[in-house]
């Protein structure tokens, strides 16, 4: 297991070491080394030094690079997503699946590297030329969350490397061994040095505010909460920094009263359960039609009575824990609120003991004014409105800062499109409870973030447009 920073090709030890823990009995699984200001300072040198190599370096090799890096993380799935599941408390299932979804944004972005396109054309007075061209905007810092800690990753360095940039990673401080393992796929395969470095910090801010305000980095791309996603754009509009965020969720999933309540039921149970609700994209706010929503309530609700809570690795673990005792106790604290001004709980609710960052599938039956609805629960509670008709649907589901993505459930594809495109959300999944796609843009509306991962789009984010004009 790797625990040291990755700068310049070569692993780097410090004596400051924090623990990584295993949120679902609290063991230590492994200490890891800081950065401090010295070493950021390597880690920029280096990066400086990688992008002139990765800037000149032919679509072709980038994408040979990326190509044989998805293969070896195919390869070694298990053992990646082992560690994934011991760092992250997320069951061995939900840790696979994530590793196989993460390689995939490298194989994707290999296909892409070497389909950067230009623009070549005549002028509307016939005189001249315009030329229109891509190049890699720069050194680009990473910052990713502790939810997915092998999808971030490859997530932004596939477009990344596709589009002939240097990076400096920083993982989460509960998530660090997960990066790390995908940095030592691209050494093994024996990525030059200085386009991929990787520090951990801590606290993080201050270490950011170093790198951010350095001259020689040009590009961010964040994934975590808005609260410090819009810290982080005050600060990079100090150097007109590039930057692409995606930030929280608050999802809608809609049952329109002409949907197969079974099918509902099971893509409530994958939108709101995979990854033990610590998704961006879960189900956060059930709304169900009022003709239906008994059916609806009494089947899902049994259905999450009937999820196994239990340590990630062990086998048959349907919800592991979440990430820290503080993570599990905020989502408690929701809970506990959202009955006080009369949720009534049909299931779960109750925070069990001790060891471990556990919390059990809740359903609770809320109005639509309660406060858990304006809040990201980030864990496996389920709170159902009912409502009456489309339109009211849709005003709920909207009536938020948040706008990533919403789920509907209907019958009559007209109706359930019309209610698919008015949602305020970069995302609609209709009648399926996933749709996350290394294919397809990811991203928000409205506080939700800036910008698009993954697709044809996710490499944009890693581009500068340069028009050359011509005198002929
Ligand atoms: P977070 O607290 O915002 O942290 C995200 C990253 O930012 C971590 O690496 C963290 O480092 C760093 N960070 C924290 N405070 C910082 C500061 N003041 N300056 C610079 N960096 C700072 O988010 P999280 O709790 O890890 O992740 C959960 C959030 O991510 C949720 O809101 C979720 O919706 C969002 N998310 C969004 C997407 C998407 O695609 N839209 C995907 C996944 C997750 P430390 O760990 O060292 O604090």
């Amino acid at each position: 297991m790797i625990s040291d920073l990755y700068i310049n090709g070569e692993w780097i030890s410090t004596k400051s070491k924090i623990p990584i823990y295993d949120p679902s009995d609290d063991s230590v699984i492994s200490h890891i080394s800081l950065a401090g200001e010295a070493e950021i300072n390597l880690a920029l040198d280096a990066a400086e030094r990688g992008f002139s190599i990765i800037s000149k370096m032919a679509p072709r090799v980038r994408a040979e690079y990326l190509r044989k890096a998805f293969e070896m993380m195919i390869d070694e799935a298990d053992k990646i997503a082992t560690l994934l599941s011991k760092e992250n408390g997320k069951v061995f299932a939900d840790a696979k699946g994530e590793v196989l979804y993460a390689a995939e944004f490298l194989r994707w972005f290999s296909e892409e590297a070497v389909r950067i396109t230009g623009d070549f054309r005549t002028s509307p007075s016939g005189d001249k030329r315009i030329i229109v061209t891509q190049q890699p905007v720069g050194v680009s810092l990473l910052i990713t969350p502790w939810n997915f800690p092998a999808a971030m990753i490859t997530r932004k360095v596939g477009p990344a490397l596709a589009a002939g940039c240097s990076v400096i990673i920083k993982p989460a401080s509960e998530t660090p061994l997960t990066a790390l393992a995908i940095v030592d796929i691209f050494h093994r395969i024996g990525l030059p040095a200085g386009i991929i470095n990787l520090v951990m910090v801590q606290p993080a801010a201050p270490a950011v505010s170093q790198i951010m305000s350095d001259s020689r980095v040009k590009n961010l791309s964040f994934t975590g909460s808005t609260e410090v996603g819009k810290i982080l754009l005050k600060q990079a509009a100090d150097r007109v920094m590039r930057t692409s965020m995606e930030l929280g969720g608050n999802a809608p999933f809609i049952v329109l009263d002409d949907a197969d309540v079974d099918a509902a039921v099971s893509g409530a149970m994958i939108a709101k359960l995979r990854n033990g609700g610590s998704a961006c994209t879960a189900a956060n706010r059930i709304y169900v039609a009022k003709n239906v929503s008994k059916e609806f309530t009494t089947k899902f609700t049994k259905a999450m009575e009937a999820v196994l809570m239990a340590p990630g690795m062990e086998p048959g673990a349907q919800l592991g824990s979440s990430v820290s005792k503080s993570e599990r106790d905020k989502i408690s604290d929701l809970v506990d609120r959202a009955i006080e001004v009369g949720g009534k709980i049909l299931t779960g609710g109750v925070k069990p003991a001790e060891p471990g960052a556990f919390y059990p599938p809740t359903v609770i039956e809320v109005k639509s004014d309660n406060p858990i609805l304006s809040k990201e629960i980030f864990g496996p509670v389920a709170p159902i409105v009912t409502f009456s008709t489309d339109d009211e649907a849709i005003t709920l589901a909207n009536d938020t800062d948040y706008g990533l993505i919403s789920y509907v459930y209907g019958g009559e594809l007209r109706r359930t499109l019309r209610v698919a495109e008015a949602m305020e959300s970069g995302m609609v999944a209709i009648n399926r409870g996933v749709i996350s796609d290394p294919a397809a843009p990811f991203g928000g509306y409205k506080e939700s973030g800036i910008g698009r991962e993954g697709g044809f789009a996710g490499i944009t984010e890693f581009l500068e447009t340069k028009y050359i004009g011509t005198d002929f």
